[in-house]
């Protein structure tokens, strides 16, 4: 099955003025239920734009896009949120994690923001995903008092809370050194191959992006090649 299709899809900025500028000239890509695929591409050549209208924060100025088999241009704002909250998961080059928050709300936060999660199912998932990522005796640790590759690992249970069928990551090892680097990579590698979810991972580190399992590269805005 497809976690993820996307067929001629175009973006255009309107920039101030009535000429737009086309910056996606007709992306057609699939991911396949438990793919886990690199983005790469030189600055500029469109990897946020596509992220954020794959991860339905933005909306295409045409093509379809469909995310675990919705077709997402027939969805409203309500049900494009709840499709989102529910399917995907979210990790950034800074983790963005509540410093005030202990590591297991932080991971409890989007199942919070859902609503109607029972106290104690929170706490169970909080716990087993913390399991996960190697963090059991941190739960209770504020994010402030974590290291950076700590702090992203937390980040990466937090976008697991709702047990997404993709993940999409934008530079998730963009701010740590090199040992971190490699075992983030690892943990999401190993999540990947135990869990079966999809990852879509944006990487400027080519070492990184030779170890997924296929590399899309686009370059002005079209995909320039993709290798196995
Ligand atoms: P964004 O997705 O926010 O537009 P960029 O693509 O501009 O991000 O790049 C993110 C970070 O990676 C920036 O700090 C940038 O300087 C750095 N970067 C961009 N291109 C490369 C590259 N080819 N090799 C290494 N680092 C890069
Ligand atoms: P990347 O992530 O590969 O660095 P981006 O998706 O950030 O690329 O940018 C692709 C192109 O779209 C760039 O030319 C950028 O200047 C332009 N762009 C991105 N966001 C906007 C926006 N909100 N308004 C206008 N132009 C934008």
């Amino acid at each position: 099955a497809d976690v993820l299709a996307l067929q001629a899809i175009r973006k255009s900025y309107a920039i101030g003025t009535p000429v737009e500028t086309e910056v996606l000239h007709g992306i057609d890509l699939t991911l396949r239920a438990g793919e886990f695929v690199a983005l790469i591409g030189p600055s500029g050549s469109g990897k946020s734009t596509l992220l954020n209208i794959i991860g339905l924060l933005d909306s295409p100025t045409s093509g379809r896009l469909e995310v675990t088999g919705a077709d997402t241009t027939q969805l409203d704002d309500a049900a494009r949120t709840r499709l989102r909250g529910h399917a995907i998961g979210f990790v950034f080059q800074y983790h963005y994690l509540i410093s005030a928050f202990t590591a297991a709300e932080n991971v409890m936060m989007p199942m919070l923001v859902d609503r109607g999660h029972p106290d104690r199912q929170m706490e169970q998932r909080a716990d087993e995903l913390l399991d996960w990522v190697g963090l059991s005796r941190w739960r209770n640790n504020r994010a402030t008092n974590m290291s950076g590759g700590q702090q992203q690992r937390v980040a990466i249970a937090r976008a697991l809370a709702m047990e997404p069928a993709l993940v999409l990551a934008d530079e998730p090892t963009g701010n740590l050194d090199t040992a971190s680097a490699d075992s983030v990579f690892a943990l999401l590698r190993r999540i990947n191959a135990e869990r079966g979810t999809t990852f879509l991972v944006v990487t400027h580190n080519m070492a990184l992006a030779e170890r997924c399992d296929r590399i899309v590269e686009l370059v002005d805005g079209r995909i320039h090649a993709e290798r196995a």
